[in-house]
């Protein structure tokens, strides 16, 4: 069992490299088979988790396309107990396009819900979202969620763009948090 330490704590493999490229590969194929023919897509990564993703996406993808990255930031609003968000990096005019989201982990649903709620006042012609990895038994809202590459239990994951306190987004596969292992065993 491949183990690594990253700052103060101890993941193992759990998705392997190979998984997430096949995953990858049925993904992408998916969502162009679900479009008319000649329709060309925006897509929108979603930083910072996204972007190791969303490389190896468009990759697989078969056709015309856009992509843009946005980052969601909030600051403090009018009164100090409203929260408001925006996305910063979204440039383009999007009206009349068809959006389609690229995320990397959908937990709680929370970052997703802001994000389809700045969408959906651009008029578009249709928004979808494609995530690589879903936690069902936390999932809190009601959006639906297009595509989903893979369900994983409740459990925190890095790797593969995912950080642990900014760590661990260059490992080319999916680790999760373990106890401390004997020191033989780590890589
Ligand atoms: P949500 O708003 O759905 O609860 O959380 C979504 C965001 O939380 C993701 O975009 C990601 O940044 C972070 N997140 C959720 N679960 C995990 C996890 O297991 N590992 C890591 N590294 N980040 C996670």
């Amino acid at each position: 069992m491949k183990i690594t330490k990253l700052h103060d704590l101890y993941f193992k493999e759990f998705i392997s490299a190979n998984e997430i490229s096949s995953i990858i590969t049925s993904l992408a194929k998916q969502v162009k088979n679900d479009l008319p023919k000649d329709e060309v897509p925006v897509f929108i990564g979603i930083l910072n988790g996204c972007f190791v993703f969303t490389a190896d996406f468009l990759r697989q993808y078969k056709g015309d396309c856009e992509i843009s990255f946005v980052k969601l930031s909030s600051y403090e609003g009018t009164s100090s107990t409203e929260n408001v968000k925006s996305l910063i990096g979204l440039n383009e005019d999007l009206t009349g396009r068809t959006v389609i989201i690229l995320e990397d982990i959908i937990d709680t649903g929370t970052t997703l819900q802001e994000i389809y709620e700045i969408f959906a006042t651009k008029n578009l012609k249709e928004l979808k979202i494609v995530t690589l990895f879903y936690k069902p038994d936390v999932y809190r809202k009601e959006l639906h969620i297009d595509y989903i590459g893979k369900g994983i239990e409740d459990k925190f994951i890095v790797g593969y763009g995912l950080d642990y306190k900014g760590y661990g987004r260059n490992l080319p596969a999916i680790y999760q948090l373990t106890t401390q292992p004997k020191m033989k065993n780590i890589v």
